[in-house]
């Protein structure tokens, strides 16, 4: 038998793991990236634990680092319905991720708009 984990989210709101994802954000708010919140039947139960799932390369010590080094870099992680998650992140990472650190909302101010004469 499988146990349901049920996740309380920042809103207050309630659903069940399965249902949720965690959402990864680089320090200016652009999502980085995503991930189920239960993989393979492993509940990714709280922060600590998405994180070292979401940069695990296999081996430990390099993973940990990697987690440090992204979390001082200003790397945040969110729980959210997977709903929200379709409504909310997945159109903002349509637009484009990051590319060799570069925020591509940073780009879209360099490009100019309207005609150019
Ligand atoms: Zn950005």
């Amino acid at each position: 038998m499988e146990i349901q984990f049920t996740a309380v989210l920042d809103s207050g709101e309630k659903a069940s793991l399965r249902d949720c994802e965690w959402v990864f954000y680089e320090p200016c708010g652009c999502p980085r990236g995503v991930m189920s919140a239960v993989i393979l039947g492993q509940p990714m139960l709280d922060e600590d634990t998405a994180f070292r799932e979401f940069f695990d390369d296999g081996y430990k010590r390099t993973t940990l680092a990697m987690v440090k080094r992204e979390r001082k870099r200003g790397v945040t992680a969110e729980l959210m319905t997977t709903e929200r998650y379709r409504a909310e992140i997945s159109p903002a990472m349509r637009v484009g991720l990051h590319k060799d650190g570069v925020c591509p909302r940073s780009v879209e101010t360099l490009v100019p708009k309207g005609d150019l004469l």
